[in-house]
C-alpha cells in the first residue's frame, strides 16, 4: 500500500529514539500507519476541522490525523521520551501540529482550538474512561467539541453503547447516550498492537447532540447514577437510599417502582429521576 506520508517507518522511529514501550503509561503503540489513517477517517470530515489528539505516543495516529487534512492538531503526551519523535512530525507537517508535553486529566486542552473541534485518542483505558466522563458531562450542551473517537477495551466500548436491560448497561451508556450519538465503529485485534494487550480493542465514534435528549442537570444526574450502578444488584430503594430520606417517594412519584434495579431504568426515567430529585 502507498505510504500516508515521506515520514520514515513507525518501528525505525521508535527505535532511533528509544521508544520502549512502558506498561505504566499503558503504552500500546499502533504501528501500521494505514491502520490510524483509518482510525482517523473514522473521526469523521477532518479538513477544516481542529483535532485535540491525547497520547500521540511516537505519532502513528498523529500522521494518520494530519494525512487525513486535520486543520490543526493539538497533541498532548505526558512521555517526554516521545516529544523528539513528535518534532518530527510537526516539521513535516508545517504549522499543522502543536505539541503539548503534560498529563490530558489537567487543564482545559479545548481552550487552545477553535471550532468545530474533534477529539481522537488511543489511551490506556483508565484514562480515556476519566477523560469521556469528563467530556461528557460538562454543566453547559452543547459542547465545545463536535466529535470523540476513542480506542477502548472491546469490553468498555461495549458498555459505552449499551441499551437498557443489557448486561453492559450501566453509568458510561446513560451518560452517552444522554447527550450523544455513540456506536462503535471499528474492532481491533491485540495483534494490531506493538506490544499487543491482552484483550481485544475498539474505537467508539461519539457525536455531541445539539441538545441533551432528556432535560436533567448533569452534576445531578451522573450523582444519581453513579449510586444506582455502584450497587447494581441491589433495588433502587436500596441503591439510592443515600441520595434523599424520602426516595421510595420520589420514584414513586415518577412512576419507578422502587423494587426495580438500575439495569432495567431508561435513560428518559433516570432524567426524570435527576430532575425529580433535584426538586425541592
Ligand atoms: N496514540 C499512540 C498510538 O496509537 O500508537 C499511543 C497509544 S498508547 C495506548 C497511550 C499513550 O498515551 C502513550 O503514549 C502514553 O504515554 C500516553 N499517556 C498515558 N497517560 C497519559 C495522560 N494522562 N496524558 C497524556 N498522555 C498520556
Amino acid at each position: 500500500m502507498a505510504a500516508i506520508d515521506d515520514l520514515p517507518p513507525l518501528r525505525d522511529v521508535i527505535q532511533r529514539h528509544g521508544l520502549t514501550a512502558r506498561k505504566s503509561l499503558g503504552q500500546n503503540f499502533l504501528l501500521d500507519l494505514n491502520l490510524t489513517a483509518k482510525i482517523a477517517r473514522a473521526a469523521g470530515d477532518l479538513t477544516g476541522a481542529d483535532v485535540l489528539e491525547v497520547g500521540p505516543g511516537p505519532g502513528g495516529l498523529t500522521r494518520g490525523l494530519l494525512a487525513e487534512g486535520a486543520r490543526k492538531v493539538l497533541a498532548i503526551e505526558k512521555d517526554p521520551r516521545c516529544l523528539p519523535a513528535l518534532q518530527e512530525i510537526a516539521e513535516a507537517f508545517p504549522g499543522r501540529l502543536e505539541i503539548l508535553e503534560g498529563d490530558a486529566l489537567e487543564g482545559d486542552s479545548l481552550a487552545h482550538l477553535n471550532s468545530p473541534i474533534r477529539i481522537v485518542a488511543n489511551l490506556p483505558y483508565n484514562v480515556g474512561t476519566e477523560l469521556l466522563v469528563r467530556w461528557l458531562t460538562p454543566d453547559a450542551w452543547p459542547p465545545r467539541w463536535a466529535s470523540l473517537t476513542l480506542m477502548f477495551q472491546r469490553e468498555v466500548a461495549e458498555r459505552i453503547v449499551a441499551a437498557p436491560g443489557s448486561k453492559a448497561y450501566g453509568r458510561l451508556a446513560v451518560l452517552a447516550g444522554w447527550r450523544c450519538e455513540a456506536r462503535i465503529v471499528m474492532d481491533l485485534p491485540p495483534e494490531a498492537f506493538t506490544p499487543p494487550p491482552k484483550v481485544r480493542s475498539a474505537v467508539v465514534h461519539l457525536t455531541a447532540l445539539p441538545e441533551p435528549r432528556f432535560e436533567a442537570d448533569a452534576e445531578v444526574l451522573q450523582g444519581v447514577v453513579a449510586r444506582a450502578f455502584n450497587q447494581r444488584r441491589k433495588m433502587l430503594r436500596a441503591s439510592l437510599k443515600g441520595l434523599r430520606p424520602d426516595i421510595e417517594d420520589v420514584l414513586r412519584g415518577i412512576g419507578i417502582d422502587p423494587t426495580r434495579r438500575a439495569e432495567t431504568v431508561s435513560i428518559e426515567e433516570f432524567a426524570a429521576l435527576a430532575r425529580a430529585v433535584a426538586a425541592d
